[in-house]
């Protein structure tokens, strides 16, 4: 999943790569279900190279209120720079902010599209990953999963915020 650079014809050109789900195995957040699609373009400048493009894929997530995995498309749009290797040594002066997102470094002569991929992944990441937004979540007395079932668990739980606001309410009208 490498990208050789002195290949690159020119100032300007277009790549598109297609990877086997299999190739990005061993995740912990996530498993890859799709074909990864990959397409950018690369304008050289020096030995600097701006890539702008697209990871497409399914991803398969486990659903954070009923815990079942599902199916989750990704269209993950990136606009990165990669500086070489070299630009990044000496006394840490050029080192790269960890939340700097946008630069990366190439070695070798060649740009690992496997590492890009993989980041565009992560970041592309739900906060709160979910199997459809009115998802019913698990019974908090009996496990249950309310999407496909029901049970006859008396629904005691509140939100505590919402508890909270009641009891403020609940002051205002003394
Ligand atoms: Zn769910
Ligand atoms: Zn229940």
């Amino acid at each position: 999943m490498l990208l050789d650079v002195r290949k690159l014809s020119g100032e300007f050109e277009r790549v598109q790569r297609r990877y086997a789900p299999e190739a990005f195995q061993g995740a912990d957040d996530y498993a890859v279900r799709a074909p990864v699609v990959l397409a950018f373009e690369v304008r050289k400048d020096r030995d600097r190279y701006h890539l702008t493009g697209t990871v497409e894929t399914t991803l398969e997530l486990a659903c954070g209120r009923c815990l079942e995995v599902y199916p989750e498309p990704v269209r993950a749009a990136f606009d990165l720079r990669y500086l070489p290797q070299s630009a990044n040594t000496g006394e840490g002066e050029r080192e790269v902010e960890e939340d700097d997102l946008t630069t990366a470094y190439y070695r070798d002569e060649t740009i690992d599209l496997g590492d890009l991929v993989r980041e565009q992944l992560y970041l592309a990441l739900p906060m709160k990953p979910l199997c459809r937004e009115d998802c019913g979540g698990l019974c908090a007395e009996c496990g249950a999963n309310l999407n496909v079932t029901t049970c006859g668990c008396p629904q005691r739980w509140e939100d505590p915020r919402l508890a909270g606001l009641r009891a403020l309410l609940d002051e205002r009208k003394d």
